[in-house]
């Protein structure tokens, strides 16, 4: 499997640190809101490459945080005259919420920074003690220009810059010993979270969080560091300095980084204002059609977010949920079909869609053109599924394309669960109504309910109900 990395700007074979497994990183959202479907864009990317990994039999642990401790935060926490905890809690949930409606699966682990503080601290200092950093008024900040390999990952060259800034110094850092430093730890400011250190009562920069505990649950060399294109630098380049000063080894072996979603050519971006969060679009889709859209091009392209890219995701999710459905119900059906395989069918009917769709996600996780395999699976099965085929044949189209669909994360059921989950409600309104002997009601719910297909059985041991 071949994944670009942005370290050495090629595509490479990718070669895990350990035969089987693989230890990766992806920087999660700031908590402070809910989030928006930029945002969302690195989640389903990198999760669908997770599962990829998963499918070709590697034990992946995937490590993403929680920024919980940050200015915005804070800002919000004033604004609202709460505890900045109070905000973060709020919008981890949230978070989850959005992640579980796109189908984006938990993280082996998912530390908060406000849990990891004491290894932080412990980097700091370790920094401090190699000469990589230094304190100052409570401050303390990287010594940049002493690492040596800074900007090999963003290819920025501080001389350079430096040519073009004469001036970056900010307000209230006027202690650095050069401007390109960084802060690690900063003191805190009236009514602002803290935690008490040997350089003040304080709080880390966001850098170290990640460093830290990219650290802690994946140790001091990972296979994969992950996120969005924006993070480049500084966020990462600063990972970079402060691990492989700290541990003395490379930090991570491959970066991987998504290009951005767009809105009207521009980054959808919270500070522009110009975003949906993901919550505005379950209003109007099933979350499976955001995360289909969002795969429809690779990740390293822009993506431009449109109400008619969303229709067309719209349409060819359905396209492969109908093949489902016409496959189950080949399955059923099984009158006038073969159990076995008939002469003349292809006992290994879709194996070339399959390689395609492999050859697609080994190629830098092409998932553009792997939904374009599936495609074309699914107008084969539309062509090859007739009434008199084989459930055997229809058993094994169904496979492959679960199969396929499980790494996309799209769960080709999902209707069904959903209509009985819907059916399941009305059911215990029709109970509460006939309770409260209110049987016109009962009666129009059970109406509505066999308008739905839904054949119901009043038993001894209460509802029953099937499909007609
Ligand atoms: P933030 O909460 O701003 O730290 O962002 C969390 C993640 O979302 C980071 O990996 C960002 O790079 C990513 N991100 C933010 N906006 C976009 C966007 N418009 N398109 C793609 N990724 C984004
Ligand atoms: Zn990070």
């Amino acid at each position: 499997m071949r994944v670009y990395n942005t370290l050495n700007a090629r595509k490479e074979e990718l070669v895990p640190i350990e035969e089987g497994k693989v230890k990766m990183y992806v920087c999660g959202p700031t908590v402070y809101n809910l989030i928006h479907i930029g945002n969302a864009r690195p989640m389903i990317v990198f999760d669908t490459f997770r599962r990829y990994l998963e499918y070709k039999g590697y034990e992946v642990t995937y490590v993403s945080n929680f920024t919980d401790v940050d200015d915005k935060i804070i800002n919000k926490a004033l604004e609202e005259g709460v505890d900045s905890s109070v905000i973060s809690e709020r919008y981890i949930e949230e978070c989850k919420k959005d992640m579980e409606g796109m189908n984006v699966r938990p993280a082996t682990f998912a530390p908060k920074a406000t849990e990891e503080i004491g290894g932080m601290i412990e980097m700091i200092q370790t920094l401090i003690d190699k000469g990589y950093a230094y304190e100052s008024n409570g401050t303390v900040y990287f010594r940049t220009r002493k690492f040596k390999d800074y900007g090999k990952l963003s290819k920025k060259n501080l001389d350079d810059m430096q040519s073009g800034h004469r001036e970056i110094k900010v307000t209230g850092e006027d202690d650095k010993e050069d401007s390109f430093d960084f802060v690690l730890w900063k003191p805190k400011k009236e009514g602002e979270p803290s935690w008490s250190s040997p350089w003040s009562d304080g709080r880390p920069g966001w850098h170290i969080e990640c460093s830290v505990m990219s650290k802690k649950y994946l140790g001091n060399t990972i296979d994969i560091h992950a996120g969005g294109e924006d993070l480049i630098f500084p966020h990462h380049e600063n990972e970079i300095a402060q691990s492989e000063a700290a541990n003395g080894c490379i930090f991570s072996n491959y970066w991987m980084h998504n290009a951005f979603l767009n809105i009207n050519g521009s980054k959808m971006s919270k500070s522009l204002g110009n975003f949906f969060t993901v919550r505005d679009i379950a209003e109007r889709y099933d979350l499976q059609v955001l995360r289909f859209f969002m795969l429809s091009a690779h990740y390293r392209s822009p993506l431009n977010f449109s109400d008619e890219l969303m229709e067309a995701a719209k349409a060819g999710l359905e396209r492969i949920l109908n093949a489902k459905k016409k496959l189950d119900y080949a399955e059923q059906n099984a009158e006038g079909r073969s159990f076995f395989f008939d002469d003349g069918e292809d006992q290994d009917f879709g194996a070339e869609y399959v390689a395609k769709f492999e050859a697609a996600m080994d190629d830098d996780c092409n998932t553009a053109d792997a939904i374009a395999a599936v495609f074309e699976f699914v107008r084969a099965i539309n062509t090859a599924i007739t009434d008199t085929s084989s459930t055997a044949l229809a058993e094994l189209a169904e496979e492959r394309l679960v199969k396929m669909c499980d790494v996309l994360g799209i769960i080709l059921d999902k209707e069904e669960e959903a209509l009985d989950a819907e059916v399941e409600r009305l059911i215990e309104e029709r109970q509460a109504a006939r309770k409260a002997k209110d049987f016109a009601t009962a009666d129009k719910i059970r109406d509505k309910i066999t308008a739905m297909g839904i054949i119901l059985e009043d038993t001894r041991e209460g509802v029953k109900w099937h499909r007609k």
